[in-house]
């Protein structure tokens, strides 16, 4: 049986514990968050403050055993930033795996790790933002659910050949925070062409917690 290295470190950005997933499939499930440091895709409306490639943001190494320490929930989001870019993330979610955790891992599909089939992965591509960092043809096959936020309805057909090809996992359209009073017609009329897909809301923004 595979045994975690706890020793190991991954630069973290923040972690918080007991609140609830805001986004997606688990939208309202209790969870912690270890959020770890560093994307290079460069979103403009990036809400975690990578749009710059997160110049000035903290980044302080722990230990998958401080990381453990800190756990409160039965479930744990391993998001950024972008957790893939994290060569030792394999082992992280190993860890949380040995220590009777869900896991899941939210990316923007730009970069791929050998993690273990048990942990959910929320796939939010970018692609169409920055071409320079395409989803991994991986990730479309190994996703669990596709989240895709939507800012003006267009997002939808630059990705509608994988999405057709993906029929069996569940596609949440988001809108963008910074225009969502826009967004949110434009992707009610997106369910009416496609009713298997769901919208999905930032609750924790509307309900004010982290
Ligand atoms: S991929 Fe995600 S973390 Fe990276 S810049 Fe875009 S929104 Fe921010």
């Amino acid at each position: 049986m595979l045994v975690s290295n706890l020793q190991v470190k991954l630069p973290i950005h923040e972690t918080f514990q007991c609140t609830v997933q805001g986004e997606g499939y688990w939208t309202g499930a209790l969870v912690d968050f270890i959020r770890l440091a560093g994307c290079p895709v460069g979103c403009p409306w990036c809400d975690t403050g990578y749009s710059n490639g997160g110049k000035g943001l903290p980044s302080v190494p722990q230990s998958i055993a401080q990381l453990l320490a800190q756990l409160q929930s039965p479930r744990v989001v391993i998001t950024g930033g972008e957790p893939f870019i994290h060569q030792n993330l394999p082992e992280l979610v190993l860890a949380l795996l040995e220590a009777d955790k869900q896991v899941s891992i939210e990316t923007s599909g730009a970069y791929w790790q050998n993690v273990s089939p048990l942990a959910w992965i929320t796939l939010s591509p970018k692609e169409h933002i920055n071409p320079k960092y395409p989803v991994q043809e991986i990730l479309w096959k190994r996703a669990n659910e596709v989240k895709l936020v939507v800012s003006t309805g267009e997002e939808l057909d630059f990705y509608s050949k994988y999405l057709v090809d993906n029929v069996n996992i569940p596609v949440y359209l988001q809108p963008e925070w910074g225009t969502r009073d826009r967004a949110i017609p434009i992707i009610l009329e997106l369910l009416k062409q496609h009713p298997s897909y769901r919208l999905s809301l930032q609750t924790h923004k509307f309900i004010g917690v982290q």
